[in-house]
């Protein structure tokens, strides 16, 4: 029997046919897939499934990094940062800039209405007139943003993110903890900033206006004393008969001077020393005389612990612009010499080399009005008179009738209208003997002071008569040790 081949395997597996034509077309070449099992191998669905995975993977990551670079980018671009930084004069500023509100709606429309973090500084003042005694106080209260983050609006579609940070380690200055306030606009809006700067300072300006600011040494920087004090004004100084106008016109001159010392190449510094008893007026003097030029007062007391011959140089290298300088008991230099010389003091204190080297050595600041007071000139050094050091010596002395007559009338000027309050008042303390002279040998010659003046003209408010009858009370009374 003929034996058929089995129909399963024809099917299963076609042999080609064993002869060929021409049109037949022939086998092709085996391809390297063909070689390597590749097509086997991504026709795998598990081999295939993980290349998927890998593969969107490391799109999602390199997606990641380019959206991380991408941001970074685009804040760089689209984004512009300052720094301010708690040393910088514009910070205060800034932060007052930031609680001003923008509208008669109070505080809801201050520039902070989206901030939830918020400091307050308060500044109280007393609502009666100076000298009048302990009043009632007007309270001032700011919002200032706090610590943190915070989003303002500052004109419609014009928003600032503002960053207050305070930093974890301390000024090495002050001993507080550094401050740093970044405002962050976007890029087209960065024009802004130079309005923000130009408002803030206007307004610090305004609010420091008819003020005098009295800076203090802090450790080793210059702080302001307290808020801002309301001006002095130079006519409220009494200073006997030219004495005032003769320092002032000094002093406007030198300032009109500034070109004349930098064509010569000379220091621009004009050293004045005020002295006499206390009480005389000189620490007012100097702090009314800021205020009539517009500067601020930068105070240092060489008699304080803690003054030393280093903190001196420093403080008077980096002087607050606009200022005058003002060195309170110089004496304290040369007692200070005295004292290491008797008894071997080696405490922290400023030394007689070390005044004059912050003054006129080295270290010393370029451009600077010093006003050094005593009140024992006898204890000073001839070496400390000299120009650069001392321009000008004055003596503010005990009351003389001319100033008497003076404070007289800045007090009873409006009710003692024909003067006669005025020449009983200066009759009375010339029989007391208190302009240094005497016709009755039973009364001693002897001073008063200008200081002890205002207090028997604040006791006696508006009653000259009550102020005539207690001048005896300017008898300076002497204490047995
Ligand atoms: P000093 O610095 O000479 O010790 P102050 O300037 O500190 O004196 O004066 C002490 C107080 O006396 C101040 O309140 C000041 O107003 C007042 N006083 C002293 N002298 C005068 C003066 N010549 N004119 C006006 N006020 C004076």
């Amino acid at each position: 029997m003929p034996t058929e081949p089995p129909t399963s395997l024809a099917t299963a597996a076609p042999v080609a046919p064993a002869t060929t034509t021409a049109s037949t077309p022939t086998t092709p070449p085996p391809t390297p897939s063909s070689i390597l099992p590749l097509d086997a191998l991504f026709s795998n669905p598990v081999f295939a499934g993980g290349i998927g995975l890998a593969s969107l993977g490391a799109a999602a990551a390199f997606g990641r990094r380019a959206l991380i670079s991408g941001t970074a980018l685009l804040r760089r671009q689209m984004l512009v940062n300052v720094e301010i930084s708690k040393r910088d004069p514009s910070y205060p500023w800034v932060l007052q800039w930031l609680a001003q509100p923008r509208d008669n709606t109070g505080f809801l429309a201050s520039r902070l209405t989206r901030l939830r973090n918020l400091a307050l500084s308060t500044t109280t003042k007393s609502i009666n007139a100076p000298g009048a005694g302990e009043g009632p106080t007007h309270a001032d209260f700011r919002v200032q943003p706090g610590y943190g983050r915070h989003i303002i609006r500052h004109k419609p579609g014009v928003y600032i993110a503002v960053n207050r940070e305070k930093a974890s380690t301390t000024s090495t200055g002050t001993g507080e903890p550094h401050e740093t306030l970044t405002l962050t606009l976007l890029w087209p809006h960065r024009h802004v900033l130079g309005e923000v700067f130009t408002e803030a300072h206007a307004l610090a300006h305004r609010f420091n206006e008819g003020k005098t600011v009295v800076y203090c040494a802090r450790r080793m920087e210059w702080a302001p004393l307290g808020k801002p004090r309301l001006k002095r004004k130079l006519g409220s100084v009494i200073l006997d008969e030219g004495v005032k106008e003769n320092i002032v016109g000094d002093v406007k001159e030198f300032l009109a001077a500034q070109q004349w010392y930098t064509d010569r190449g000379v220091p621009y510094r004009r050293g004045y020393l005020l002295y006499g008893p206390p009480g005389t007026g000189k620490t007012s003097f100097i702090q009314a005389l800021a205020g009539d030029l517009d500067y601020s007062v930068a105070l240092i007391n060489l008699s304080e612990v803690g003054i030393t011959d280093d903190l001196l140089a420093q403080l008077l290298t980096q002087l607050p612009e606009k200022s005058l300088l003002l060195l309170e008991d110089v004496d304290a230099a040369f007692q200070n010499r005295r004292q290491r010389d008797a008894d071997g003091y080696t405490g922290p204190t400023v030394t007689f080399s070390g005044l004059l080297n912050a003054l006129d050595g080295l270290a010393a600041g370029e451009d600077r009005i010093a006003f050094m007071t005593t009140n024992h000139i006898d204890r000073l050094d001839p070496a400390l008179i000299r120009p650069g050091r001392v321009d000008m010596m004055v003596r503010i002395g005990e009351a003389t009738r001319y100033q008497a007559a003076e404070m007289w009338k800045r007090y009873y000027g409006d009710i003692d209208e024909d003067g006669t309050g005025c020449q009983r008042f200066l009759t009375r303390l010339e029989e007391l003997g208190l302009f240094g002279q005497t016709e009755d040998p039973d009364v001693p010659a002897r001073h008063t002071s200008t200081a002890a003046i205002q207090g028997l003209f604040q006791f006696n408010k508006g009653d000259m008569e009550g102020a005539i009858k207690m001048a005896e009370g300017l008898i300076p009374r002497t204490f047995e040790p």
